[in-house]
């Protein structure tokens, strides 16, 4: 799967704010730099864009592999992507190995139905100059279950 090459704003919301899919998180889903997110809120911005693009083959390569599910679930073919929100995402140092990113990402469901919220906060590692999503925590479990593939299943 290859991801889309459209000129528009990025699914993430864009870094900075209301930058294009190929200046944001479309350098990494493809390309001389795919993979390379510089930084913890880079990497969870375009892994939720991947999954608004419903790239597969990325989630499975940014994932950890000790906390990546052997299978992710199918993708929810009705299912819209609303937007996502960085509640906090700390800045991290050259030599860091691990950061922390908390969001709120906001779906509406396959069938209707009330628009839903994901808040988490993540934890990624860098390993081989790459980070990786391992994790995460739900602070107020605003939405559950958590949707899937931003938490790796319980029986893994
Ligand atoms: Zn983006």
């Amino acid at each position: 799967m290859t991801a889309a090459t459209h000129s528009k704003h990025c699914p993430c919301g864009g870094l900075p704010k209301g930058a294009i899919y190929e200046q944001c998180c479309g350098r990494f889903h493809s390309g001389a730099h795919y993979g390379q997110a510089p930084t913890p809120e880079a990497l969870m911005r375009s892994r939720y864009s991947a999954y608004v693009l419903r790239l597969r083959d990325y989630l499975n390569d940014t994932w950890h592999s000790s906390t990546r599910p052997i299978e992710l679930m199918p993708f929810d073919a009705d299912e819209k992507w609303l937007g996502l929100e960085i509640r906090e995402a700390l800045p991290v140092e050259a030599d860091a190995t691990e950061g922390f990113v908390e969001f709120i990402a906001r779906s509406k469901p396959a069938g209707g139905g009330a628009a839903e919220r994901m808040h988490e906060r993540s934890r990624f590692v860098k390993e081989a100059g790459r980070w990786l999503y391992v994790d995460g925590e739900f602070p107020k479990r605003l939405s559950w279950p958590p949707r899937a593939g931003f938490r790796a299943p319980s029986t893994i």
